[in-house]
């Protein structure tokens, strides 16, 4: 499993969605860039891919 983001589209602290809407804390804010911080807790439930205007979010399920 791997959720990852593409840098070339993510607005980063222009944005943010992503933080804010992951029930299970995935992203976070590390040195002013939003970041997969722990992909273990994710879940799947695609909800960061629906608010993520940019489709800068891949998550694979293996
Ligand atoms: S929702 Fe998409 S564009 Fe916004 S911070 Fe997350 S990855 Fe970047
Ligand atoms: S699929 Fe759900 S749990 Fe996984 S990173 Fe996206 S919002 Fe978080």
């Amino acid at each position: 499993m791997a959720v990852t983001i593409d840098y070339t589209r993510c607005k980063g602290l222009d944005c943010g969605e992503c933080v804010d809407v992951c029930p299970m804390e995935v992203f976070k804010i590390e040195n002013n860039r939003v970041v997969v911080a722990d992909e273990e807790l994710c879940t799947f439930c695609m909800v960061c891919k629906d608010v993520c205007l940019e489709n800068a979010i891949e998550v694979k399920i293996d």
